[in-house]
């Protein structure tokens, strides 16, 4: 019998440790019904983007990833959702952050490239994040939209170890080329850094 060398065995059993360690209630197809193990971020909801709205890739092996884009919808979450999934619309990001409670959706894979910043350099090396508002109506950004969503960019800058700042954590409005002001003056990127860098 070919045995498998001990190191690889030991490996074996470190991850199925690490796996059962995580609570059921944790687990992605635990919540909403969602596509086990479509989801990077285990707090999110599988909410998938047509294949015609984004560019399959093996990221960070194929391209670095070096920033996160932050964008706001100028649309409500589930047209956001509904206009991802619509192979017209030539358009994603890898995740959405609902206003009222800060829920996440994931709808293109981390290692895909989402077609949100307008500009394909920035696409091929960020992480795009949407979240549901208006620039020019800050209610729409609540304290459960910031929070949640802090903890989600947290989590993308450790996987990919991107400094958790404002030169690697930017707003639509600062890629090269963009015509787009999201998300707008009434961010409050002070307090989002904060919260990213406490999550
Ligand atoms: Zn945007």
């Amino acid at each position: 019998m070919d045995r498998p060398r001990p190191g690889l065995n030991r490996r074996r059993f470190l991850r199925g440790t690490a796996l059962a360690a995580v609570p059921y209630a944790l687990l992605p197809d635990a919540r909403a019904g969602a596509t086990a193990q479509a989801v990077d971020y285990p707090l999110a909801e599988w909410q998938p983007a047509n294949s015609g709205n984004y560019t399959v890739s093996n990221r960070p092996t194929t391209y670095p990833l070096d920033y996160v884009v932050i964008h706001v919808t100028q649309e409500t979450y589930p047209n956001t959702l509904s206009i991802f999934q619509n192979p017209a619309k030539k358009v994603s990001a890898h995740y959405v952050v609902r206003s009222a409670d800060g829920h996440v959706a994931q709808c293109v894979r981390e290692a895909n490239i989402a077609w949100h910043a307008g500009n394909w350099d920035y696409n091929t090396r960020s992480i795009g994040i949407e979240h549901e508002g208006w620039v020019d109506q800050p209610a729409y950004f609540t304290n459960t939209l910031y929070e949640q969503s802090a903890r989600l960019t947290a989590a993308v800058c450790d996987t990919y170890r991107i400094p958790k700042d404002r030169a690697h954590i930017i707003g639509h409005y600062e890629v090269p080329g963009t015509d787009h002001t999201d998300p707008g003056p009434n961010w409050d990127w002070t307090r989002y850094i904060r919260l990213v860098n406490f999550a």
